[in-house]
This record gives structure tokens, C-alpha cells and sequence, in this order.
């Protein structure tokens, strides 16, 4: 760090992105990225002729983006906010959102992002603990009198929480925002997002970067009642209009086009985490129920950190932390079924290996 940085950031704890090895080819089951490529529409959306017209600024509002995913979504453009990543609606929230007098509260176990922004934005946060069973307990944030962050299904447990107990949070927290973040909702969850149109204080925020196959693109959206994306328009414009480049905005509209492509791999993905379940668990593996793109799994037999070393050796990469309740545990991403064959083979080598 130099001299010259700010004071109030010397003590911020940044955020640590998964690893991105660029130098070696690894059966890449780690950042939860779709293992199946965009559509066709979006590959032809991204045209000699279009990047030749990279000197040009992009539309700055993202009209037609928006107007496609509103009617994708039955709502209305103004209720659809365009972001490079969902990362940046989940900044910009706790900036419009919180403040040092109006707190957060989120799962203690959830998307390490939560607690870097409510920490850049000085917000005070209260981190609840999940259930024995690692579910969230919606009854922890009903009356809390806090903007509430919950990922469903949560990361990176996979477990989902009901409508019925969102509503319920949005019910008894009508001053506050409730971020439902629905990263992770193509693959076997229940949207909560037709519920914005009962609830003025719920923001759905979404992403292109998994289901969508655009993790690269960066590329989310967030979903709610036109005053809510009013005031993310408001921060956008007061830090970076062009937030969302040309070629994203194009990927973006052709991927639209393209949702049956995408349903039907997220279907893909959700059978072959089915099936991974159980052959994981039939290894003596104690598997997480998910909903999501990845399981939770860990070994009963062997430590989280040698499975994860164990597995970088043999070329195999997953996600460890290696901390607190969840020491043990890994995230692994599904991949397609061959990935998921290399996995399981790796996997039974090391637990011979390490008898
Ligand atoms: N929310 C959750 C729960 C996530 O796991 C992630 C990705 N790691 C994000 C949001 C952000 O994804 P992106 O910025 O790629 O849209």
C-alpha cells in the first residue's frame, strides 16, 4: 500500500476472486461458470462489422436490452437496471442502500461479497448464522430494520429459501431493501421476481454468468419497482454511465433470443448435479441438497484442504476455504457428465491413496 491511500480503506479486507489459472488446462470446476459455450446468436452477435465500431461509446441506458428482458420478464423496462456483472448492482445497492445509521444483514455463510461492500461503505452488518443444517432461518430476518441480503439458493451451501419466507422478510421490513440475490436461480429454484410488482422494497438482482453462459461478458441485471432502479440509475450515472460495453450490450440482446438454448442447459446441468449427488454421497461424501450450479460436498474420510491439494495435483480445480463450520467442505462446480467422470475418478484415487 502507499502513503497516499485514504485511511479508510487501509484496514478493508478485499474480496479474493476464485482462481483463474491461465497457464495450465484444468477441468475447471471452481467459479461455477457454465461448462456448456453461449449460443450461436451470440457468437454471430459479436461481428467483425460491431467491433470495428469499438471507437463508438455504448448505449448508455441499454434500451433495447432492457425492453427484451422486460418482456422476457412480463414486467417494464423501467424495472430492469443493466450492470457489468451482478457484482456491481450488489455495490451499487449497499452504496444507495446503507449507510453508517441504516445497517445490512446477511448470512454468515454467503457470497464473500456481502461483507467487502459493507465494509467500503462503513455499513453496519450483522452476519447471521445459518441453521445446524446450513439452511437460512428466514425468521432471523423478519423486523430487522436492515436492508437484507440473501443469495437464493444461497452460496455456497446450494440450499434455497421459500417464497413464502421471502415474503415474509419483505413484509415485516417494508422501510428496508430486500436483495434477493438469484444468482444461481435457473438450475431448480423458485424466482421471487413476480413478487416485485406486490413489494416496492424487493430488489431481485440476477447475472448472465451462469445459466447464460457469459461469465467473461460481464453482464447482470436487477429487477424492481421502477423507484428502486431509479436510484441504481442515479449511482450509475454519478460513477460510470458506460458501465456495460458495446459488445456485452449485443451478447446480452442475442442471449435473450436465446433462452430456450439456456433453459435447456441449465436443465442439462441440474441432472448432472443430480447425478453427482448421489455418486459423491454412494463415495462417502456428505453432499448438500442443491439447487444451484455447484453441490457442497465433503469427505468423511479425508480433510477439505488434501482433497483440494490433491485435486489441483491431478488436475482437477474446485473451491476450498477451509474455515470455521465449513473447513471441510468443497464447492465443486457441475461440469458436463465427462467432467464430472474425471472428478469422480480423481476423487476415488486420492481416498485409495490416502487409506
Ligand atoms: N452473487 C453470487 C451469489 C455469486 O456467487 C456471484 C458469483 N461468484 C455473484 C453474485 C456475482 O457474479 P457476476 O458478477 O459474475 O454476475
Amino acid at each position: 500500500m502507499s502513503r497516499f491511500m485514504s485511511p479508510c480503506f487501509t484496514g478493508l479486507e478485499a474480496y479474493t476472486p476464485g482462481e483463474q489459472p491461465q497457464d495450465q488446462q484444468y477441468v475447471k470446476l471452481n467459479t461455477n461458470e457454465s461448462p456448456y459455450p453461449p449460443s450461436p446468436a451470440v457468437v454471430a452477435a459479436i461481428s467483425a462489422e460491431e467491433v470495428s465500431r469499438l471507437n463508438l461509446y455504448p448505449d448508455p441506458t441499454g434500451r433495447v436490452l432492457k425492453e427484451k428482458l422486460a418482456a422476457l420478464y412480463g414486467v417494464k423496462a423501467e424495472n430492469i437496471f443493466l450492470s457489468n456483472g451482478s457484482d456491481d448492482i450488489l455495490n451499487f445497492a449497499f452504496m444507495a442502500f446503507c449507510d453508517s445509521e441504516r445497517g445490512a444483514a446477511f448470512p454468515e455463510i454467503s457470497y464473500g461479497f456481502y461483507p467487502v461492500y459493507a465494509d467500503l461503505y462503513h455499513v453496519d452488518c450483522v452476519k447471521i448464522p445459518l441453521k445446524e443444517d446450513f439452511g437460512v432461518d428466514y425468521r432471523d430476518y423478519c423486523n430487522i430494520d436492515r436492508m437484507v441480503v440473501i443469495a437464493n439458493p444461497n452460496a455456497p451451501t446450494g440450499m434455497e429459501i421459500s417464497l413464502a419466507e421471502i415474503e415474509e422478510i419483505l413484509k415485516t421490513n417494508p422501510n428496508r431493501i430486500v436483495l434477493i440475490d438469484e444468482a444461481y436461480i435457473d438450475f431448480g429454484g423458485t424466482s421471487c421476481v413476480d413478487l416485485i410488482r406486490k413489494y416496492d422494497n424487493l430488489l431481485v438482482v440476477q447475472t448472465y454468468s451462469k445459466s447464460r453462459s457469459m461469465a467473461g461478458a460481464r453482464l447482470g441485471f436487477a429487477i424492481a419497482d421502477a423507484g428502486i432502479i431509479a436510484d441504481l440509475e442515479k449511482i450509475k450515472y454519478s460513477t460510470n454511465p458506460y458501465n456495460i460495453n458495446r459488445l456485452t450490450l449485443l451478447a446480452g440482446e442475442a442471449a435473450v433470443e436465446s433462452n430456450t438454448y439456456y433453459m435447456e442447459n441449465a436443465r442439462k446441468i441440474a441432472k448432472t448435479r443430480e447425478n453427482a449427488t448421489e455418486r459423491l454421497r454412494q463415495m462417502g461424501f456428505t453432499v448438500l441438497d442443491s439447487k444451484a450450479n455447484f453441490i457442497f460436498a465433503k469427505s468423511n474420510a479425508v480433510s477439505g484442504r488434501v482433497l483440494y491439494e490433491e485435486l489441483k495435483k491431478k488436475g482437477v480445480l474446485v473451491r476450498f476455504w477451509g474455515k470455521g463450520k465449513i473447513e471441510d467442505f468443497l464447492r465443486i462446480t457441475i461440469g458436463t457428465p465427462e467432467q464430472m467422470e474425471i472428478l469422480f475418478a480423481k476423487a476415488a484415487e486420492i481416498l485409495q491413496e490416502q487409506k
